[in-house]
């Protein structure tokens, strides 16, 4: 071969392999061991789903991720070990490497590791300036918002240990998303709480069903989400329906996916009858249309 030639094919190599580090959503762990992820660089407040592929039986799989424990689960193919991953939507944006460590039914083990930037979520920002009268808390309010608030924090932080759905998720009803999650909000000139769920309008009444099946977590009304319902649907994943007129399911029930949770209304803090729907996954608050995305029905 002339020489020319080589170095073409040589640079060429080279160049391929520099391709597949900067895109490397699949890592070799050795063994028949691969580890793949639907996104390298996820962006704020986006679900990723991590897939471990094994040619031979695992006797143990534990993955980590900016502190968070990864709780995989197997589907029909007994060689494909799925979790999934949570990114916050205020988690700064930077390197945020994904670890591993397995071992095989021989007894060895095997670690490996995959290289995830977070991506910045690009939200918008809503400048708005009202009455104070329409802003601030009277004390009462204001320790009933902080009393749920806490009682919340404790729902999302149980992590149910087997995986209570099956199948893939669909939306909660028929309406089309408002694409408003992640809006910062920033009223008369202080920064609120961010928009951790997805709005979709929908008139009063309009039935909401369970995304999946799952355990109810919360039936309750609250302060600022009104009649609220929360799914518990195992390995630490909880879907969130607010602002309801009515509900229909009971604390504790194990509901199926499809199943009616209640109707559309403007309970809470609102002014206009939707839904407010929203996820959690490991505490992160992520956004609920990627569970439809990644995790298909
Ligand atoms: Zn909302």
């Amino acid at each position: 071969m002339p020489a020319h030639r080589l170095r073409w094919l040589l640079c060429f190599g080279a160049w391929l392999l520099a391709l597949g580090v900067s895109a490397a959503d699949t890592v070799p762990c050795g063994d028949g061991l691969t580890l793949r992820v639907s996104s390298p660089s996820p962006v704020q407040g986006s679900l990723v789903l991590v897939e471990v592929q094994s040619a031979a039986p695992l006797a143990q799989l534990t993955g980590e991720w900016a502190g968070q424990t990864l709780h995989f689960w197997r589907d029909a193919n007994p060689s494909t070990y799925r979790a999934l991953l949570g990114v916050d939507l205020e988690r700064a944006p930077g390197p945020a490497p994904l670890t591993f460590q397995a071992e095989l039914a021989s007894g060895e083990r095997r670690a490996c590791r995959l290289r995830a930037t977070v991506e910045d979520g690009k939200f918008a920002v809503e400048q708005l300036r009202l009455p104070p009268r329409f802003v601030e808390l009277s004390p009462a309010d204001l320790e009933r918002s902080q009393r749920e608030a806490a009682r919340l924090r404790e729902v999302f932080a149980a992590v149910t240990p087997e995986r209570l759905w099956q199948g893939g998720f669909r939306r909660p009803l028929e309406a089309e998303a408002a694409g408003n999650f992640g809006r910062r909000r920033i009223l008369n000139d202080q920064p609120r709480a961010s928009h951790s769920g997805e709005d979709y309008s929908a008139p009063a009444g309009t039935p909401v069903y369970a995304a999946q099946r799952g355990r109810v977590a919360l039936a309750d009304e609250l302060f600022f989400s009104g009649k609220t319902v929360v799914l518990d649907h195992g390995l630490g994943l909880f879907t969130f329906y607010a602002h309801l007129q009515s509900i229909t399911v009971e604390p504790g029930q194990v509901v199926e996916a499809g199943a009616l949770l209640g109707r559309v209304g403007s309970t809470g803090r609102v002014t206009a009858a939707h839904l407010h729907w929203a996820a959690r996954l490991n505490q992160a608050r992520v956004n609920p249309r990627d569970l439809v995305a990644l995790l298909p029905d």
